[in-house]
């Protein structure tokens, strides 16, 4: 491409990063990579391969599609879907060799319309049971006990069982041990059934590293190999963000005392004041929710001053520069960090909602 604004994904970072987390876990619980909304919106068959590289057991999607993308591109791991497939593609599944979601009865009783069993692949599943996020899974003994038949069938391989927490990124952690609690309660049911289970999970990224002892036999980690995590709540662990962002100033201007910067006059100057242009906007997924948050030119801090258009946005200079100097919006630039979790929280967000939404008119430019 021939923009100035590009983003850098440092291939060596998600290695590392997958080393240091596998390096807090108890010995043999495996380590999926959740490489969804394209890794987090850092390539997901670079992120795949790269967590593949430094010994990620398998990986995970959200959707059907990604995980036939990851497929048509050659990726040979272990797929796991993480939210149900409509039922009519369960045989796409099974030729792919994908591991699904299911949560519900309902889900196996509409999918034999369309089911062939008589391959010898069978479908492999994993059980997600709603503990307190409310958003799917089943939540009562009943559910249960009508999945069960299906679960006993000889096609089926139930290679998981497992949940998600809802809040594992808060300090106060009482509502984790009541989701731990009722995941127990839930895992008893499921050992009562005479199900042969794989893998019991319920830890992402958060809960991994805050408390490893609660892995169980797998964990399911996104945010952390991109080097988003807590830093405030986790100790004796490193991570390394593998995104960085950069752009250059396209045009640097002296704007008058009282002149307007921006639509809707939305900055006007105190002073005399240096202010530089630089080429991104919402139209690449810089939210105007980032005005009045800073980048870095020659390693000082400017300011996004005025509101964010599509595809430029201004900054505060603190003097005049050269078209075409360097500006960091992401990473380092001499002594100076912007890191993303600073924007995010400028934005009432998370990290992964910004990388995520840098669109495809970034560039990602890979780096061993
Ligand atoms: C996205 C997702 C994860 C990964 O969470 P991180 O906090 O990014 O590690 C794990 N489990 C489920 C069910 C998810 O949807």
């Amino acid at each position: 491409m021939y923009r100035d604004t590009r983003a850098e994904v440092s291939l060596s970072a998600i290695r590392d990063n997958v080393a240091e987390i596998r390096g807090l876990l108890p010995e043999g619980v495996k380590l999926m990579a959740v490489v969804k909304a394209d890794g987090y919106g850092h390539g997901s068959e670079e992120s795949a391969r790269a967590a593949a590289g430094a010994g990620a057991d398998c990986l995970a999607v959200a959707y059907l599609d990604e995980a036939l993308t990851l497929r048509s591109r050659g990726v040979e791991l272990p797929i796991f879907i993480l939210a149900p497939i409509h039922p009519a593609e369960v045989m796409l599944a099974i030729r792919h060799q994908l591991t699904l979601t299911v949560t519900h009865a309902e889900w196996f009783r509409q999918a034999e319309m369309y089911w062939d069993p008589s391959g010898k692949e069978k479908l492999q599943v994993h059980v997600k049971v709603d503990t307190g996020l409310g958003r799917i899974g089943l939540r009562t003994r009943e559910e249960w006990d009508e999945l069960v038949p299906w679960l006993q069938q000889d096609c089926i391989e139930v290679d998981g069982f497992y949940t998600h927490f809802a809040t594992a990124a808060r300090e106060d952690t009482a509502f984790l041990l009541t989701q731990c609690a009722r995941f127990l309660e839930m895992k008893e049911w499921s050992q009562a059934s005479g199900i042969k289970v794989g893998h019991y999970h319920c830890a992402g990224s958060n809960a991994a590293l805050r408390f490893p002892e609660l892995a169980m036999d797998m964990v399911r980690i996104g945010a952390a190999l991109y080097g988003f995590y807590p830093e405030n709540l986790v100790q004796g662990v490193n991570l390394r963000p593998a995104l960085s962002l950069y752009s250059s100033l396209i045009q640097v201007k002296l704007l008058r005392k009282g002149e307007y910067i921006g639509y809707d006059n939305s900055y006007v100057a105190e002073e005399d004041e240096w202010i530089g242009t630089v080429p991104i906007g919402y139209g690449d997924g810089w939210s105007q929710s980032l005005q009045g948050t800073e980048m870095l030119v020659e390693g000082r801090r400017s300011q996004v001053v005025g509101k964010i258009c599509m595809d430029q946005l201004m900054i505060r200079l603190d003097r005049s520069y050269m078209p075409g100097t360097e500006v960091v919006l992401i990473g380092s630039q001499r002594e100076a960090t912007i890191a993303i979790s600073e924007l995010a929280r400028h934005a009432g967000t998370v990290s992964q909602e910004i990388s995520t939404s840098l669109s495809g008119r970034v560039e990602r430019i890979y780096k061993e």
